[in-house]
């Protein structure tokens, strides 16, 4: 027999799927609605204006050089981090019990925190995570690999095309005590749906009653509102009423350094002595894993982060990201609901906030989307904002009122 014989062929990824067909496609007005990534106005990546400055003050540097850097990274990279996500002024921080490690970007980051649950959590009988209905596709695979198998919880009302908060709620309450559930921290991937400070406060109480554990995924801290610490106000709100957890840091978005792999892990025990078993235990892990993160994203990002100057300038690259995907959210809303008088509610276009949008449209006029107007969307009617621009919006919008009547 062939030695690979027994392995069977995995089907495609589905976004990369999307990609490969709107970059065969030759129609002049073709759209990319299933980017994940910043586009400018002309639809182009964009490198901040901050991040050349930090790359220039690197390559001047004869300081640095290529060695290891420890296993748990640069120190002045992830205290930094640690500073910006849990605020500066936060109870874990003051204490000295935030364990915090570099990973490879949001996604090592996941993966680390599953792996240290999958080892050291006391689940209560199965090992499970409770994901969001929908969640990030990736979030299946992570908990998977390390042997958590993920479990649906209530998030998404496809009648109101926002949160289902009731049923979230009931799934709190049903799930068994000290339960793993997954949150997004802010701009909720797929949807857009983020629950209100309000609705935060009820879910942070049912945590407490039920001895939940929040496994924050926060990838797009800053880059939702354009405030960093609004972004943030979730989970620090949690950590701040003493809700066990742990958030994986990003800075693929806010930062602009997708391919660059910069993040960092943050568990938050409860005591001094608890962190540093904690902080041991992953650093073993990260040694058998990875060995060393990589320094370039990390060194980045820790100059923008501990110097004033670049520090508000990042900021100001933010808010020119978060208000140019704002702006293309109320165009579309404006263009449906004034100009096109589309049938049906749009306001959650601009209700929904971050890179990406619910529609609500179905997957049948996802596909007439994509087959009679060349816009690539996903089936679940899920649309990167990021892809939209003042050039195509209108064509957007007649082409998403065409499949709406
Ligand atoms: N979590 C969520 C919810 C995301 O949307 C993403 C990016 N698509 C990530 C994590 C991780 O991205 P990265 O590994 O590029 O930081």
């Amino acid at each position: 027999a062939e030695t690979w014989e027994q392995v069977p062929l995995a089907p495609e990824d589905s976004i990369f799927k999307l990609t490969a067909g709107y970059k065969a496609d030759t129609h002049p007005n073709k759209v990319n609605l299933g980017v994940g990534a910043y586009r400018d106005n002309d639809n182009k990546p964009w490198v901040l204006p901050v991040v050349r400055k930090a790359q220039r003050i690197i390559a001047d540097d004869t300081s640095l050089d290529h060695e290891y850097l420890p296993i748990t990274g640069l120190a002045s990279f992830t205290s930094a981090a640690a500073k910006l996500i849990l605020g500066a002024d936060s109870d874990s921080l003051k204490e000295g019990r935030a364990v915090s490690i570099q990973t490879i970007s949001g996604t090592g980051a996941n993966h680390s925190g599953a792996l240290f649950l999958s080892r050291f959590y006391n689940f209560n009988g199965s090992k499970q995570i409770y994901l969001s209905n929908p969640t990030w596709a990736n979030h299946h695979a992570i908990f998977r690999n390390v042997g958590i198998e993920p479990v649906d919880y209530s998030y998404y009302d496809p009648k109101t095309v926002g949160l289902d908060f009731d049923g979230f709620i009931g799934s709190l309450k049903s799930a068994p005590e000290r339960s793993v559930f997954l949150l997004h921290a802010c701009a909720h991937n797929p949807t857009g749906v983020d629950p209100t400070q309000d609705q935060w406060k009820a879910i942070a109480d049912i945590f407490l009653e039920r001895g939940h554990y929040a496994f924050f995924d926060c990838a797009y801290q800053g880059f939702a509102s354009g405030d960093l610490d609004r972004d943030a106000w979730a989970l620090r709100y949690f950590f701040g009423k003493g809700i066990p957890g742990l958030v994986c840091q990003s800075f693929a978005k806010n930062a602009g350094l997708y391919g660059e792999r910069v993040g960092a892990l943050h568990v938050i025990p409860p005591s001094k002595e608890a962190a540093d078993r904690v902080k041991s235990q992953i650093s073993v892990l990260q040694r058998s894993e990875i060995s060393n993160p990589p320094t370039y994203g990390a060194r980045i990002v820790s100059l923008i982060l501990n110097d004033e100057a670049l520090f508000a300038e990042w900021k100001r690259d933010i808010v020119t990201m978060a208000e140019r995907i704002i702006s293309m959210r109320k165009e579309l809303f404006r263009l449906l609901t004034e100009e096109l008088k589309t049938p049906g509610s749009w306001n959650h276009i601009t209700d929904q906030i971050g890179m990406f949008s619910f529609t609500g449209i179905n997957p049948s006029q996802s596909k007439a989307m994509t087959e009679n107007a060349h816009i690539y969307l996903t089936t679940n009617g899920r649309i990167s904002m990021a892809g939209l621009n003042t050039h195509n919006v209108r064509y957007v919008a007649e082409s998403l009122d065409k499949v709406a009547r």
